[in-house]
């Protein structure tokens, strides 16, 4: 097993506010990954990337960036595909100035056209970006979201680019609190692994939803879905994975996911 596990964005309990007092608490906590998120802005020139993937370096933080949540590549609207375009082509060019393996990209909405021609949009989109990072899709959490487990895998073996971004709250939500056994996250595990990926991104939150789709956020102490399962499979499989903890309790449910991975849990 090599697990990572980090939180998006800087910790709450860190003093200073700067991406790079972001690393340095991560750090001093004992987590060993950092997803710096750029929610509505990409806030980072590539000479400060350039410090802060040198201070992840030698504290041995692996670093992701989320690209902004303002991204819809199967837009009926051409404006905002070229918007989305950029906000891609940017987070991937700080991402690479900064050494992060991946850049995670919410992909777009099906906005009524049919699925499978919204799979060619964004493939072909995706095909596109060239950078040493990996485009990141990531699995969505409401129906009406390009990013179903299957989409997903799809993309990863018909873009070479492309890696996936797991999310796991998501995937409970759209398939209405589908994570239910081990074998539940064993199997997604095993699709990607099969895949080659390595180490796979994934994202963690518990997770409020109604008719598949996602409501908010909850800490991972709500077990929606039992986050408990997941450090059992991680901890007995060989995976290369690195988790991302986007909880209302980040640093917390990071630490404690660690504990759970670290030590068998009696469920
Ligand atoms: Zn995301």
């Amino acid at each position: 097993m090599s697990v990572r596990i980090g939180t998006s964005g800087i910790p709450a309990a860190c003093k200073g506010k700067s991406t790079l007092d972001g690393v340095k608490c991560v750090s001093d906590l004992g987590l060993d990954a950092f997803e710096i998120a750029f929610v509505r802005n990409i806030y980072l020139i590539e000479e400060s990337a350039r410090k802060v993937g040198e201070i992840a370096k030698k504290l041995d933080i692996s670093l992701s960036c989320h690209a902004p949540y303002y991204i819809n590549l199967a837009s009926i609207n051409p404006s905002v595909i070229v918007k989305s375009k950029k906000f891609i082509a940017d987070t991937l060019r700080i991402a690479d100035a900064m050494g992060a393996k991946i850049a995670v990209v919410h992909a777009g909405f099906y906005m009524g056209q049919p699925k499978s021609q919204v799979f060619e949009l964004i493939k072909n989109a995706c095909l596109e970006f060239k950078s040493k990072a990996k485009l990141g899709i990531e699995t969505m959490g409401r129906q009406k979201q390009f990013g179903s487990v299957d989409e997903v895998a799809r993309l990863v073996e018909e873009c070479g680019n492309v890696s996936p971004v797991i999310d796991f709250a998501h995937i409970h939500a759209r398939t209405n609190g589908g994570l239910k056994t081990k074998d539940d996250f064993k199997a997604i595990l095993d699709r990607f692994d099969g895949l080659g990926v390595s180490p796979i991104h994934c994202h963690m939150t518990g997770i409020k939803y109604r008719d598949g789709n996602e409501k908010h956020h909850l800490a991972i102490s709500s077990f929606e879905p039992d986050f408990r399962l997941l450090a059992n499979v991680l901890r007995e499989n060989s995976y290369n994975a690195t988790i991302i903890c986007e909880s209302p309790l980040m640093e917390q449910d990071a630490l404690l996911f660690k504990k759970w991975v670290t030590n068998q849990t009696k469920l």
